[in-house]
């Protein structure tokens, strides 16, 4: 039998399910990733993920090629075309089975059910399997059969299903050569600017992220003392290789699970990244349970009433990294020069946004979507409406983060927030974590660093009135 596997978002060989059952039941397998510029501008996928794609695909490519695998690259403005484009393909080439990894997102899961319809019409076997997350989202239910909105009882279930899901599949062997070649991987798709992809932070491949996990696993057991010190890499910085699937989030557990010597609670630090892999479950969880969040509405419906500010200017400066806040500032040049940002800066920037700006976080959301490098719908929505607390589980609206709080606990000398405000370099660090030693030093100092774009007690005060009576 010949299979057409389809590559999305598991640009990987190794512990891929689609790829691996294909190979099992088939002599010979062609491989397919369709470009997709115009949806991928209506998803707001930033220039940085569509490039890092790119440059993953050319790896893929030419590991498949290994396994007499030709890997076709397929362009179509949008998704609609997409069922017809696949169903052709199928068909020109011979295939009498498709396989992929299920997308759990509401259009992703459209295009999917309507591709596996027209292929199914036209007689071939089509075979969906669960990879991207490490529980299926429906797996997990309340005992009334309900989706999980709260994190804690999801974790109790998730720990009980999660060590039987963290078997790695190994990799396929060479199948049989088929007369096809490969297509040539675009180095540019219309409407992604590449110029600023940070190639050289950003290094693409299986080889790599593996390297990444590697290292990272060596320092696992103290992730919680340092994963909140944006001046330190004490998180994984897997986040593109899991977005992109790259790496699994099953080879990511095998690892937590091998340093804890087969227990996922063998230290607090193995303990808590594992919940953050959790997280990442639950969010999906969320999306699938409750669709109206991916589609621009809160979770909690009575906060569709919160009168958002829509003040362009306000945002231009959070964007652009000049509230006159540093770490809030700090945070977002981070993300402007390196498509990512540390997970406590996102906390605190997207709740500066919407509790201190009060601009609605769906703003937010649109721009770290259209910057991220491991923009992920579940992730992003389930972060901002966590820290706008619209969300399932989320920070109670009166308890805002204070910015200067935040940086004195997380970067108590400043070391982050001078290099990414070098304006802020001969200021002493109390005034980094002090609004009236700031306003001073700004003044003696002369640095230039922009001045309070909001008075934080009063915009303080006005999020709060905001909130109370939505
Ligand atoms: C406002 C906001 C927006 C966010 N947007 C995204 C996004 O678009 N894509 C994304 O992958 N993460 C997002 N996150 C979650 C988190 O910030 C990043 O996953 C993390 O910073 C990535 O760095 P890391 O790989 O070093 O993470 P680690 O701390 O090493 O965590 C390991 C992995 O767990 C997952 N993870 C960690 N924290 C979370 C979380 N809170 N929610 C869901 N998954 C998590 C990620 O896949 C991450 O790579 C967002 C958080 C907030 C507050």
């Amino acid at each position: 039998m010949r299979s057409l596997v389809w590559f999305r978002r598991d640009l990987r060989i190794a512990d891929n399910s689609a790829l691996h059952h294909a190979a099992k039941d088939s002599d010979s397998i062609i491989g397919l990733f369709i470009v997709t510029p115009r949806q991928w501008q209506q998803h707001d996928d930033a220039p940085a993920k569509v490039s890092f794609w790119m440059r993953n695909l050319q790896l893929l490519s030419a590991d498949l090629e290994k396994l007499n695998v030709p890997l076709l690259i397929e362009t179509c403005s949008t998704w609609d075309a997409v069922p017809k484009l696949v169903a052709d393909l199928a068909r020109k080439h011979q295939c009498q089975q498709l396989c992929f990894n299920r997308e759990y997102e509401v259009n992703e899961s459209r295009r999917d059910g309507a591709t596996a319809e027209r292929c199914q019409a036209d007689g071939l076997v089509v075979n969906r399997y669960h990879d991207r997350i490490i529980v299926p989202p429906r797996e997990i239910k309340t005992k009334d059969g309900r989706f999980y909105s709260v994190f804690t009882p999801y974790r109790k279930v998730w720990d009980t299903k999660a060590l039987d899901q963290i078997k790695v599949l190994s990799k396929p062997k060479p199948l049989q050569p088929v007369k096809v070649k490969a297509s040539p991987v675009p180095d540019s798709v219309d409407g992604f600017d590449f110029s600023d992809d940070r190639a050289d932070l950003w290094v693409a491949g299986e080889k790599q992220a593996h390297k990444t996990l590697k290292k990272f696993a060596d320092h696992v057991g103290g992730y919680d003392d340092w994963r909140d010190m944006p001046s330190v890499a004490g998180t994984s910085l897997l986040s593109p290789y899991l977005a992109a699937g790259v790496v699994s989030p099953r080879q990511c557990m095998a690892m937590a699970v091998k340093a804890g010597d087969g227990k996922i609670d063998a230290s607090d630090g193995i303990r808590t990244w594992v919940s953050e892999l959790t997280w990442r479950d639950f969010y999906t969880h969320v999306l699938v349970g409750f669709p109206r969040v991916s589609m621009h509405r809160p979770f909690k419906l009575k906060t569709e009433g919160v009168a958002w500010r829509y003040d362009k200017s306000d945002f231009k400066a959070w964007c652009q990294g000049q509230t006159g806040y540093p770490i809030v500032d700090a945070g977002m040049r981070q993300l402007n020069q390196t498509g990512w940002m540390h997970n406590r800066l996102r906390m605190v920037t997207a709740m500066f946004l919407t509790k201190n700006l009060l601009i609605d976080w769906r703003w937010g959301e649109k721009y770290f979507m259209e910057k991220l490098i491991d923009g992920d719908v579940a992730a992003n929505n389930g972060g901002w409406q966590w820290s706008a607390s619209t969300g399932t589980d989320a920070v109670p609206y009166f308890r805002i983060f204070s910015p200067f709080s935040q940086s004195k606990r997380f970067d108590s000398e400043g070391k982050f927030i001078r290099k990414l405000c070098p304006e802020l370099k001969s200021v002493p660090s109390p005034a980094l974590h002090d609004e009236k030693k700031l306003s001073v030093a700004r003044k003696e100092h002369a640095t230039g660093y922009p001045e309070f774009i909001v008075n934080y007690k009063d915009s303080r005060a006005r999020a709060l009135a905001a909130f109370k009576s939505p």
